[in-house]
């Protein structure tokens, strides 16, 4: 857990230095503490320590919690919609780029192509191909995800909304 984070997650009026003996060793229950005054929901307390905590477990519970509220035949498909909806609202840096927005050579810069500013451009046929489908395929499950990724957009805005990030 870094500073930044903390500094965002810490109500203004707390002091980091009393949770703990040094801003470098914040423990979870720190975390928890910070959390439990911002009457967060389950699914927005998962959100927020999946987006600003590094570790793969916090990823793996908030995908379960969003993965249960929603069901379709093809279980695999599903798995693959719900992650590439956490991943467009929640890593959308630009990896050809490494999320500068300019792709720089020996001798030349150029503007990236594949997104804008950093932020990758999420286009249909990028969709297709990192749900291995073909696009009329993903065409026939575009409304559902277009569901799931508001509905986790919708989670980070009042997740944000109430630790006063916004
Ligand atoms: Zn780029």
């Amino acid at each position: 857990m870094n500073k930044e984070l903390l500094a965002l997650l810490v109500p203004k009026t707390q002091s980091l230095e009393k949770s703990s003996g040094s801003n470098d060793s914040i423990t979870p229950e720190d975390i928890n503490l910070i959390l439990s005054y911002s009457h967060l929901s389950k699914e927005e307390y998962l959100f927020l320590l999946m987006k600003f905590v590094s570790a793969d477990s916090y990823k793996e519970s908030f995908f379960k919690k969003i993965k249960e509220d929603y069901e379709l035949e093809d279980e695999e498909i599903l798995d693959k919609i719900v992650n590439l909806a956490i991943i467009e609202c929640c890593e959308p840096r630009c990896v050809f780029c490494g999320g500068t927005g300019t792709i720089i050579t020996v001798n030349t810069a150029v503007k990236c192509p594949h997104c804008t500013d950093g932020v990758f451009n999420f286009t249909d046929e990028v969709r297709g191909s990192l749900l291995g489908m073909k696009h009329i395929v993903y065409k026939k499950h575009e409304d559902f995800f277009m569901r799931v990724k508001e509905r986790i957009e919708n989670i980070e805005i009042s997740s944000l909304s109430k630790i006063g990030d916004i």
